[in-house]
């Protein structure tokens, strides 16, 4: 069941879950929150919890856990090799994706670190459906280069295409062509595809895929950090898969990966990460990593409590009426926003709701960030965090010149479980009064900008007075509100 049906009131995403430990909010009063994003360079990352009303930056490592995730933590067995909390993990995994081998590391960058200096040399090339910025950083630091192989539709922010994640099969053979196969490290595949807007792919493009790495002898290796929500929209959106089990759909998904890794501090809902596979030559060649970057074998970065943790969360995956509840409250919120005419991204996502800032702040060239100032302004006049997912988010190329983003996103992630109704109505509700006075949003430029992934502690400046403005025109609509 994806929605309730309600009888007098129009259909609501309902909770399949109580709250039973809550964690108090402050909403500081606009003139504080002033201070708080001029204090953290206009950069989100950089403001403190203390001063953010609803945490919208991230699903990562900040999901709700169930009772059953904490139960498991308190019988954790913590040695520093041979922990049976870790066999319980990679027996959970070989149960859930048929895969005999498990590398734990601590997350999942640090997977993409094993993966990429194993597979990738200096020319490699690394076909994907889309990259993510943690991926292309550990490939490119490898001298391998990301080609992106998806759909056109990808970037149609508003699209009626429901998998805008999919490779496009005739891009993919063409890299191939073009470079040789022996060139190509490995394809890759991003579940819930991020930078996008949490897209998925489809099981049918997943088939296609297989088949030309099949013909061409290539390693597909899969990123499975958002698959929950991927395996939502294929179970409701491909009509092959309607009347599948999750459990059947994740194990069709593992069956076409030759490699999977993921992050759990996003698939299972706590915190840490994982590669596993049948492949054991591949096997032996990444575990050699692991006690060099992550720790022993039977625990790579983890605390072992998390471990027991995500044993878990990836069976508690396997259930719809769990994994459902990011996609519908997602959607609830894309919809709101469609009603009051705020642009975002179409179809909903899994991740979190994607302003399209591109649109809401056209008046902003990609120069000045605008992904980057529509993030200051919601903080601004709501409390809310999200996160840029524009051109901060690329790396300047090799000549200091910026790459411009192909879509310019403000992200406000829904961690799963976490967020109730009226929170998000909240949210609606401020960002559309935002989107009404858009016209006062102004632009960023660099104060301090890092080499390597900017976006996470580089400092910004407003180019002009326009926050102030903002305050002003926030307290006369608001009054002394907060
Ligand atoms: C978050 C994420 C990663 C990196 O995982 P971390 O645990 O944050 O290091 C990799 N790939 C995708 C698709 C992700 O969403």
């Amino acid at each position: 069941m994806s929605r309730i049906k309600f009888f007098h009131e129009e259909d609501l995403p309902l909770e399949m879950h109580k709250v039973r430990i809550v964690q108090k909010l402050n909403l500081a009063p606009i003139e504080r929150r002033l201070q708080a994003i001029n204090e953290a360079g206009n950069n989100t990352f950089l403001l403190r919890n203390r001063d953010i009303f609803l945490d919208m930056l991230t699903d990562s490592g900040v999901n709700a856990m169930s009772d059953q995730q904490l139960a498991a933590m308190m019988v954790a067995d913590d040695s520093y090799a041979g922990s049976e909390s870790f066999f319980k993990l990679a027996a959970k995994v070989e149960e859930i994706f048929g895969k005999k081998y498990f590398i734990p590391a601590h997350q999942g960058r640090a997977c993409e670190n094993i993966i990429s200096q194993v597979f990738v040399t200096k020319g490699s090339i690394v076909p994907m459906n889309y990259h993510f910025t943690t991926t292309k950083a550990h490939i490119t630091l490898n001298g391998g280069t990301v080609e992106e192989v998806v759909i056109d539709e990808a970037l149609v922010l508003n699209s009626t295409h429901p998998f805008k994640g999919n490779v496009d099969i005739d891009k993919l053979r063409a890299v191939i062509q073009k470079n040789g196969a022996k060139k190509i490290a490995f394809v890759r595949l991003e579940a819930g595809t991020n930078l996008i807007g949490g897209q998925p792919f489809s099981l049918e493009n997943m088939r296609e895929v297989r088949k030309v790495c099949d013909e061409f002898g290539l390693l597909l290796v899969l990123d499975a950090s958002l698959l929950a929500d991927n395996l939502y929209f294929i179970k409701v959106r491909e009509e092959q898969c309607k009347h599948w089990s999750i459990r059947e759909i994740t194990r069709a998904i593992a069956d076409l990966s030759d490699i999977i890794y993921f992050s759990a501090r996003k698939l299972g809902c706590a915190r840490g990460g994982g590669i596993c596979t049948n492949n054991q030559a591949a096997f032996e060649k990444m575990r050699e990593l692991v006690p060099l970057y992550e720790g022993f074998l039977t625990y790579g970065g983890m605390s072992i409590r998390e471990i027991e943790a995500i044993t878990v969360g990836l069976e508690e995956t396997m259930d719809e009426e769990m994994i459902n509840q990011g996609p519908e409250f997602i959607a609830f919120m894309v919809e709101e926003f469609q009603k009051k005419g705020v642009p975002v991204v179409t179809p909903p996502g899994g991740l979190g709701c994607h302003l399209n800032a591109m649109e809401f702040v056209e008046h902003l060239p990609q120069t000045q960030y605008p992904a980057g100032a529509l993030a200051s302004a919601v903080y601004l006049i709501s409390g809310v965090r999200g996160m840029e997912r524009g051109t901060l988010s690329e790396q300047r190329d090799e000549n200091g010149e910026e790459c411009f983003a192909d879509v310019e996103l403000l992200r406000l992630a829904l961690p799963r479980r976490v967020f109730t109704l009226s929170q998000i109505k909240y949210t609606v509700d401020r960002i559309a009064w935002l989107y009404e006075n858009r016209h006062l949003i102004g632009g960023l430029t660099f104060v301090e900008e890092p080499k390597i992934l900017r976006f996470f502690c580089g400092r910004l400046a407003t180019t002009s007075d326009w926050q102030n403005k903002l305050v002003a025109q926030f307290r006369k609509d608001f009054g002394d509100n907060l």
